[in-house]
């Protein structure tokens, strides 16, 4: 029998709001002094009352709108109860029944250019929780990260590969980094990934009830060894005729495995229920003032680019990886057009020169590539009159192109690129020589 992954991902990103979630405590906690940005609400202090930070309900529409979601007019919080030393409350303040935003989608492309539709079920809003510092026999907790808004985007389980996992982790990278809305750093854990897989027979149409969920993991690679790993331990398993069960498996780098952290029967119940110290949120007006404030999504860029500039997709495509690169390069169009350079002369000597933006100015920029320009040889003069030296020089190569050997031509225009410190027109030169050795 054939076995196919069917793979769904939980991203958790941090928004990078002033404040935090329900308190005005400052949400710029890495690398502050430990429990610094803390307050009764965000310590979950008996009787501090939560209140509700607009600008990062703002933020969870614009992603939700980004992932074509629908935004519910009506939308509340509720309590997720579980207990962990980082949660201070005893339950995390999260959404279940009415999320902010549903049903979305988004296009995620390979490497070969082949689109993928990937099904998005939900974005809701919630609060991360403190941070646990092991060391020694001591364990310290941090609460600085406490009540930092997180959105939580659970996609449905429409992956059938790993690159198809860390394309859309990527896209959306780049999606929260355009919309300003996160710095979705990895390194610093303002994007979290997680996985569930459950491998399946091929053509079995239902979902099996062993699926594994892969938690916590923080680097795009770490996570595509780990979806690698599993399918393949889930394969062997059920080729052998064992039993899969559900339960939730971590990575361990060192032994490049998976390992169980928690069986079905300790699954948790987490006896959602409103949080009654929330009001419900009507969500119509700041829809409006999200959709207003959403600048051009990185495909909108690039499909403009391509029609505007006269690009091509490649170029466009790396040329709006970053929001910053891309106004760059249109900064550069707009000096470029008064000197006689080109969009594509910009787009290919920023592509191919591997320009670092953060380095020059767009005007720099549009100066190198005049003066390389101005010290061309394009006169056929010129060329022929080198042309005709390196010939002139080596007779033996010009006998071996008589006799077929035609690849002996870059070595003349290599002879030529020598004499002129490489300012040659080589297509115009390759024509003359071809001309000159053909007689
Ligand atoms: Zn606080
Ligand atoms: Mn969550």
């Amino acid at each position: 029998m054939k076995y196919e992954p069917v793979m769904g991902l939980e991203i958790h990103v941090e928004l990078n709001t002033k404040t935090k979630m329900f308190c005005r405590c400052s949400a710029d906690y890495f690398g502050k002094e430990p429990n610094t940005h803390t307050c009764p609400v965000c310590l979950g202090l008996p009787g501090a009352l939560p209140y509700i930070n607009e600008q990062a309900i703002e933020n969870c529409i614009k992603i939700g709108l980004a992932l074509n979601c629908s935004v519910n007019k009506v939308s509340y919080f509720e309590r997720k109860n579980y207990f962990y030393p980082d949660l201070p409350k005893g339950y995390q303040i999260s959404q279940l029944v009415l999320p902010i935003a549903i049903n979305g989608w988004i296009e995620v492309e390979n490497e070969k250019g082949e689109v993928k539709i990937v099904r998005i079920n939900r974005a809701h809003q919630e609060e991360d929780t403190g941070k646990l510092m092991h060391s020694g026999n001591e364990t310290l907790i941090d609460y600085n990260r406490s009540d930092v808004p997180l959105v939580e985007i659970v996609t449905e389980p429409d992956f059938t590969d790993t690159a198809q996992i860390k394309d859309y982790a990527k896209k959306l990278q780049q999606i929260f980094r355009y919309l300003g809305v996160s710095n979705a750093d990895m390194e610093h854990g303002d994007m979290r990934l997680e996985a569930n897989i459950s491998v399946r027979p091929v053509g079995q149409k239902e979902l099996p009830n062993y699926r594994v969920e892969l938690k916590n993991i923080n680097s795009f690679r770490f996570m595509a060894q780990a979806v690698e790993y599993e399918i393949k331990r889930q394969t062997e398993s059920l080729e052998k005729g064992e039993k899969l069960v559900q339960e939730t498996r971590g990575w361990d780098e060192d032994k490049r495995q998976t390992y169980v952290q928690r069986t079905k029967e300790e699954a948790h119940d987490y006896r959602y229920f409103p949080e009654p110290d929330l009001p419900e949120m009507r969500l119509q007006n700041l829809e409006l003032k999200a959709k207003q404030e959403t600048p051009e999504l990185p495909h909108e860029k690039m499909k403009r680019f391509v029609q505007q500039y006269q690009i091509s997709k490649a170029n466009a495509s790396i040329l709006t990886e970053n929001k910053n690169l891309a106004n760059f390069f249109e900064d550069a169009v707009t000096i470029g057009k008064d000197k006689d350079v080109t969009e594509s002369q910009v787009a290919n000597y920023i592509v191919n020169q591997k320009v670092d933006f953060q380095k020059t100015t767009p005007l720099a920029l549009i100066e190198v590539i005049l003066s390389k320009k101005l010290g061309i040889i394009e006169d056929e003069e010129t060329l022929t009159k080198l042309a005709k030296e390196t010939i002139e020089e080596s007779p033996q190569f010009v006998l071996a192109y008589k006799a077929g050997k035609t690849t002996i031509l870059q070595a003349f225009i290599g002879n030529v690129m020598r004499k002129t410190g490489g300012k040659a027109d080589t297509s115009k030169l390759r024509q003359i020589l071809e001309k000159l050795l053909s007689e």
